[in-house]
C-alpha cells in the first residue's frame, strides 16, 4: 500500500466514533458503518472516568462534550427500610484518580461526535456480515447486499463483534446471566432524587441504581438475572414490574412509573475471555469487541476510548501498514 489507506470502521459506538473522528481530524480517509438506523435516543448513560477524559483531551475531542459533564458529589446506599446504610463522598476517589468521574448520556456523546464527522463518512443502517481478505484490499459485505472495500478494517462492533471472528476463531462472548433493564427519566418526575448523587436503593433480592445525567435527566437501571432466551423486551418489562410491586420504597415506585419517552433499554451483560491477539493482517478490534467486561465500574467506554487513542497513534505512525504498528489494546 503506498496511497493513503482507506480505513473502514465497523460500529459507531463510543470506540468507533472516537477513532473515526480523531483519524478524520488528522486527515485520514475514514468511513464508519453502523447497523443501527439511528444514534439518537438509544441506550442509557456511561461513566467517563479520568482516564477516558484524559484520552479524549489528548485526541482533541474532550471540549466537544465537557460542558455537559455533571458533577457527582457523593454516593448513597438506601437500605430496605429506607435508611441510609452507606454514604461516601466522591472526593477521595477524585483525589486518588486525579480527576472527577462524570456520568454522561451515551447517545448524546454519540450524536455530538457523529455531528462532527465529515459528510457521508458515517453510514447508518449498514450491517457488516462478512469480510473477505483479498490480495490488495479487504472486501466488506453488508446485509443489504452491498459491498465496499478498504485497506484497513477496524472492528468497533461491540461485545458480539463479527470482526473478532476474523482475528481469532472461536472467540465467543458468554452471557453472564444478567441483563440491565433501565431507562432515562426527567428530574421533574422524581423530584426527591438529588442531582449530584449516585443513589443505590436496596430491595429484597434486588437493587435499583440511579445516576444524574446532563439536561436534568437521570438514568436508572436494575440488574436482573434472566436466561438469554428470555431477553425479549416485553417479557422483561413485565418481570421488572412484577419485581417492583412489593418494593417498599416510594422513590423506586416513582422511578419505574416515570415516563421514559422511549428512552428505556435492556443491556445483556456478556463476558469475553482475554484474547491472544487483537490484530490480524489488516484487521484490528477495539473496545468491547476486543475485551468486553461487565460494567460494574463503568470502564467499558473509557477502555474503548483508550483503544481508539492507541490505534490512532499506530495508524499515524504506520499509515499504510497496520501489521507493523503492533497494535494491542
Ligand atoms: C445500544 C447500546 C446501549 C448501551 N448502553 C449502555 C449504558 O447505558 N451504560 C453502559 O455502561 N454501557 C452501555 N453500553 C455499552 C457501552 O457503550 C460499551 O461497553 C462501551 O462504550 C464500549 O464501546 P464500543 O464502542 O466498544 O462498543 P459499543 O458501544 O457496544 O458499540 C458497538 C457498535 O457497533 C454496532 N455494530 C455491532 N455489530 C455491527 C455490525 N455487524 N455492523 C455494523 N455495526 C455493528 C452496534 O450497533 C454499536 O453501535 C451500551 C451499548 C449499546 C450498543
Amino acid at each position: 500500500m503506498t496511497k493513503a489507506a482507506k480505513i473502514a470502521i465497523i460500529g459507531a459506538g463510543i470506540g468507533g466514533l472516537t477513532l473515526g473522528l480523531a483519524c478524520q481530524k488528522a486527515g485520514m480517509k475514514v468511513k464508519i458503518y453502523e447497523k443501527a438506523s439511528k444514534l439518537h435516543d438509544i441506550g442509557g448513560g456511561i461513566l467517563l472516568w479520568p482516564n477516558g477524559q484524559r484520552y479524549l483531551q489528548w485526541l482533541g475531542l474532550g471540549h466537544l462534550i465537557q460542558s455537559h459533564y455533571i458533577k457527582v458529589n457523593d454516593s448513597q446506599i438506601i437500605g430496605t427500610d429506607g435508611e441510609v446504610v452507606f454514604h461516601q463522598s466522591c472526593e477521595p476517589v477524585s483525589q486518588r484518580l486525579g480527576g472527577t468521574v462524570f456520568p454522561i448520556d451515551r447517545s448524546f456523546l454519540q450524536m455530538t461526535f457523529a455531528n462532527e464527522l465529515e459528510n457521508k463518512s458515517l453510514v447508518l443502517a449498514k450491517e457488516c456480515i462478512d469480510i473477505c481478505h483479498e490480495e490488495h484490499e479487504i472486501k466488506l459485505l453488508f446485509s443489504d447486499g452491498t459491498v465496499d472495500s478498504a485497506d484497513i478494517v477496524v472492528g468497533a462492533d461491540g461485545v458480539r463483534s463479527i470482526v473478532r471472528g476474523f482475528i481469532k476463531e472461536n472467540s465467543y462472548s458468554n452471557y453472564t446471566g444478567y441483563c440491565w433493564w433501565g431507562g432515562i427519566i426527567s428530574q421533574h418526575d422524581v423530584p426527591a432524587l438529588p442531582t449530584d448523587r449516585v443513589t443505590t436503593i436496596l430491595g429484597v433480592n434486588k437493587v435499583c441504581i440511579v445516576w444524574p445525567l446532563n439536561d436534568n435527566k437521570f438514568m436508572w437501571y436494575l440488574p436482573i438475572k434472566m436466561a438469554e432466551n428470555e431477553l425479549n423486551k416485553a417479557a422483561g418489562w413485565k418481570q421488572i414490574e412484577a419485581l417492583c410491586q412489593d418494593w417498599n420504597n416510594d422513590t423506586v415506585k416513582q422511578i419505574i412509573a416515570a415516563p421514559t419517552n422511549s428512552r428505556n433499554f435492556n443491556l445483556p451483560i456478556y463476558h469475553l475471555s482475554p484474547l491472544s491477539r487483537y490484530a490480524h493482517g489488516r484487521t484490528v478490534i477495539i473496545g468491547d469487541a476486543a475485551h468486553a467486561i461487565a460494567p460494574i465500574l463503568g470502564q467499558g467506554a473509557n477502555l474503548a476510548i483508550e483503544d481508539a487513542y492507541t490505534l490512532f497513534i499506530c495508524l499515524k505512525t504506520f499509515p499504510t501498514d497496520i501489521e507493523k504498528a503492533g497494535y494491542s489494546p
